[in-house]
This record gives structure tokens, C-alpha cells and sequence, in this order.
């Protein structure tokens, strides 16, 4: 009898399906020209990463992380001032970023999007 693997195939990932419309939503925001200018700057004048600098040490910060997410503007126009707003940054690594958002009671800014209906 000829031995039959079974294969699992694993069925399509909906959480790539998932990030991926996210992705698409958040387009409007992280493809901002205005956005991706004011980025490169901040990281340029914040390339050390400001809660691992709190704790001693000295790891890139390869994120900017939105105090206030930029999701809870009650319109648009408030959303792209809190997107562009210095004042309103952070420059994470990941690491910190994740906690930060730990933090923020697991929520995400995508999760703000979610409560607009509200
Ligand atoms: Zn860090
Ligand atoms: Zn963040």
C-alpha cells in the first residue's frame, strides 16, 4: 500500500485578507506625500528609538507611533491634523511600538476606524 501523506493545506490566510484591506485604507494616510516627508524628517531628528532611550538604551527607532490616534479625528480634516501633527509623534523601534499599543488596550488605530459608525 503506498504510503499517503496527508497534506495539510492550509486554507487561505484571512488575516493577510485582512491587513491587506487595511493596508488599502490606510493608503490614503501613510501614502500621503505630506506624510512621508514629515516622516523621513522626524525620523532624521529622532533616529533613536524614545522609550528604549527612557530606559538607557540606544536602539533605531524604524517607526513613528501617533499619540493620539489619528483614527479618533472626528472628520477627515481632523484625522490628516493629527496625522501630520509633530507634536502628536514618537519615534518607536517595533518592539516599543507593539507595547505601546499593548498598552492602548490592544487597540490598534485600525480599530478606531471601526468605531466611526458610531
Ligand atoms: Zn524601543
Ligand atoms: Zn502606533
Amino acid at each position: 500500500m503506498p504510503y499517503i501523506t496527508k497534506r495539510k493545506i492550509s486554507p487561505p490566510s484571512h488575516k493577510e485578507e485582512h491587513n491587506e484591506r487595511r493596508n488599502s485604507k490606510w493608503n490614503k494616510y501613510y501614502g500621503n506625500s505630506r506624510w512621508k516627508k514629515l516622516r523621513d524628517w522626524y525620523m532624521s531628528l529622532h533616529p533613536i528609538c524614545a522609550d528604549c532611550m527612557i530606559n538607557g538604551r540606544s536602539v533605531p527607532a524604524t517607526e513613528l507611533h501617533h499619540i493620539r490616534p489619528f483614527g479618533t479625528g472626528k472628520d477627515e480634516a481632523e484625522k490628516m491634523r493629527l496625522l501630520l501633527d509633530p507634536d502628536n509623534l514618537v519615534a518607536l523601534c517595533s518592539d516599543c511600538h507593539d507595547k505601546r499599543h499593548f498598552i492602548l488596550n490592544h487597540t490598534k488605530q485600525d480599530d478606531y476606524f471601526n468605531t466611526d459608525n458610531n
